[in-house]
C-alpha cells in the first residue's frame, strides 16, 4: 500500500521536509561509514593474523595469496570492529 504525499498542508510540508532531511543526513552518514571500509583480508573477521606478517584465513584454512589479501575475496566478512 502506498500513501500519497499530496494533498498536504503547511504543517505537513514542514514535517515531511524535516523527516526527509533527517533521512538524508542518516543516509549520508551511513554512506560515508561504508565508503571508508576498504575490504581486505586484514579487516576480514575470518583472518587470523600473525605478528611479523603472514596470517591465515579460517574460512579457507590457508594463507591467502598477496593479491587476495589486498582486496579480500567474495567471502569477505566484516564484524564492524575497526581493528
Ligand atoms: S580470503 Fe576471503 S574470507 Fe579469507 S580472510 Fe581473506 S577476505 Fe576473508
Amino acid at each position: 500500500m502506498t500513501t500519497s504525499t499530496y494533498p498536504m498542508n503547511k504543517a505537513q510540508l514542514v514535517e515531511r521536509r524535516n523527516l526527509a532531511k533527517l533521512a538524508m543526513e542518516l543516509a549520508q552518514k551511513q554512506y560515508l561509514e561504508l565508503t571508508a571500509i576498504g575490504p581486505s583480508c586484514a579487516n576480514c573477521e575470518n583472518f587470523i593474523g600473525r605478528r611479523g606478517g603472514g596470517g591465515k584465513c579460517s574460512k579457507w584454512d590457508a594463507e591467502p595469496p598477496d593479491d587476495v589479501k589486498e582486496v579480500g575475496c567474495d567471502e569477505w566478512s566484516h564484524d564492524g570492529i575497526p581493528f
